[in-house]
C-alpha cells in the first residue's frame, strides 16, 4: 500500500483502490492508512484530516517524505484546527492550494513557533501553517536545527 502510495505523490487515490492493493479487510487498511501518517509520518491526508477539497474516501500523500518523528505527535485534529484557523494558506509567503502545479507541488506543514525541543508544545498555539518551502527556509535558519 505504500508503495502504492507512494507512486502516486500529489494524486488523490479512493479508498477502494487502497483496499484493493492492501488485500485486507476494510477496518486493516484504513489502520494502516491512519499508521502511515501518525506513526510513520507520511503526510497522507483526507478530508477529515486537512485536505477538505478531497471528496469522502479519497486520500492524497502529499510528499514522498516522513515528517521528522516529533511532528507526528502533533494530533490530527490540532494540525486541522492550525490549518482552519490560518486559512488553509502558508502564513509566510501566503501559498495556498490553488496555486499548486506540477512544476510546484507544494503542500502544508504546521511548524511549531517554540521549537519542540525547547519544551514547544504540540497545541495549536504554538503551531503555525507553512508551505514546505516556507518550512525548510525557517529550519535553515536556525542554527543549530533544533526542531
Ligand atoms: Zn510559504
Ligand atoms: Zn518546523
Amino acid at each position: 500500500m505504500l508503495a502504492y502510495l507512494r507512486a502516486n505523490v500529489g494524486r488523490a487515490v479512493s479508498g477502494e483502490e487502497l483496499r484493493y492493493v492492501a488485500r485486507e479487510k476494510t477496518s486493516d487498511w484504513a489502520r494502516r492508512l491512519r499508521e502511515l501518517r501518525t506513526e510513520e509520518g507520511w503526510p497522507l491526508y483526507g478530508k477529515q484530516t486537512g485536505r477538505p477539497d478531497l471528496s469522502i474516501n479519497e486520500y492524497v500523500l502529499e510528499a514522498d517524505r516522513q515528517t521528522q518523528p516529533h511532528d507526528r505527535k502533533i494530533p490530527d485534529d490540532v494540525r486541522q484546527q492550525v490549518l482552519e484557523r490560518d486559512g488553509y494558506k502558508c502564513t509566510a509567503c501566503g501559498w495556498s492550494r490553488d496555486r499548486w502545479t506540477k512544476l510546484d507541488p507544494r503542500f502544508f506543514e504546521v511548524h511549531h513557533r517554540t521549537p519542540h525541543a525547547q519544551k514547544g508544545s504540540n497545541t495549536a498555539d504554538n503551531l503555525v501553517t507553512l508551505c514546505n518551502v516556507c518550512h525548510d527556509a525557517a529550519h535553515a535558519q536556525r542554527k543549530p536545527r533544533l526542531d
